[in-house]
């Protein structure tokens, strides 16, 4: 396993947010976050980011227990993040904003930035645009390509379709076939369970900071619970 989370327990004060939480990513994999709003999925990516401390439990990533490691060195080691609410910097432009925070050398960055603009060609369209004057999926595109600008190992990728119409979920979300192909695992936290299912190999469902549910997309989608749940049937 690429990544592996072993019984963590997150709490903020007196509110437990993940209890118990057990989760593994594949390298070369695509993993599926389910949950309702407040689940837990959020507060599971911030840990494994290192932005929250698990109070208990452990946290292994490419070998390497990373529980008591700084987000940035987490970041080093490959991980990458890209949270709830498609934080792009709206005064900058397109190619400023995949550029930013990226610490490749010069002849490596220019390829990585051909990368995103082959990932998304929207991006490719104009980059010296501002992003405040894209759309909200270009920018959801934007602030997914900045995420992997340093080529992570490993993409946490938290509720990308927020706010999207479903044509921009299915453009969005239909790109992380892609994103695994190239390279780079995937664990997305979705409440469009469906959509989500359909483009990782396996999901995992959160229920009020607890994992319920756990296995290959295809029986989830499948599973009369996760319909029940989330798809309405
Ligand atoms: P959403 O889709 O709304 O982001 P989620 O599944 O990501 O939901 P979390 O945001 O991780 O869920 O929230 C898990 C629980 O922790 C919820 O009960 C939430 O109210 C609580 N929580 C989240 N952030 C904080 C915070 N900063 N302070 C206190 N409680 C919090």
């Amino acid at each position: 396993m690429l990544l592996e989370i072993e019984n963590c327990f997150v709490s903020y004060g007196q509110i437990a947010a993940l209890r118990g939480v057990s989760l593994g990513v594949p390298a070369g994999g695509a993993v599926a976050l389910l949950g309702a709003n407040g689940a837990g999925k959020s507060t599971l990516m911030r840990t494994i980011i290192g932005l929250l401390r698990p109070r208990a439990g452990r946290i292994r990533f490419a070998g390497t227990d990373i529980t008591a490691l700084p987000a940035a060195s987490r970041a080093r080691l490959g991980l990458g993040y890209c949270p709830e609410g498609r934080r792009v910097f709206p005064g900058l432009s397109i190619r400023d904003n995949l550029l930013v925070a990226c610490w490749a050398g010069r002849a490596e960055r220019a390829r990585r930035l051909e990368q995103m603009f082959t990932l998304f060609p929207a991006l490719g369209e104009r980059p010296g645009a501002n992003a405040w004057q894209l759309s909200g999926g270009q920018q959801q595109m934007l602030a997914i390509g900045r995420s992997l600008m340093n080529a992570p190992r490993l993409l946490l990728l938290d509720e990308p379709s927020l706010g999207l119409s479903p044509r921009l979920t299915e453009e969005v979300l239909g790109r992380i076939p892609q994103i695994v192909a190239s390279g780079t695992a995937v664990l997305l936290a979705e409440q469009n369970a469906a959509r989500a299912l359909s483009v990782c190999g396996h999901g995992s469902v959160l229920r009020l900071g607890e994992l319920v549910l756990a296995g290959p997309a295809a029986e989830l989608a499948a599973s009369p619970d996760i319909r029940r749940a989330f798809l309405g049937g």
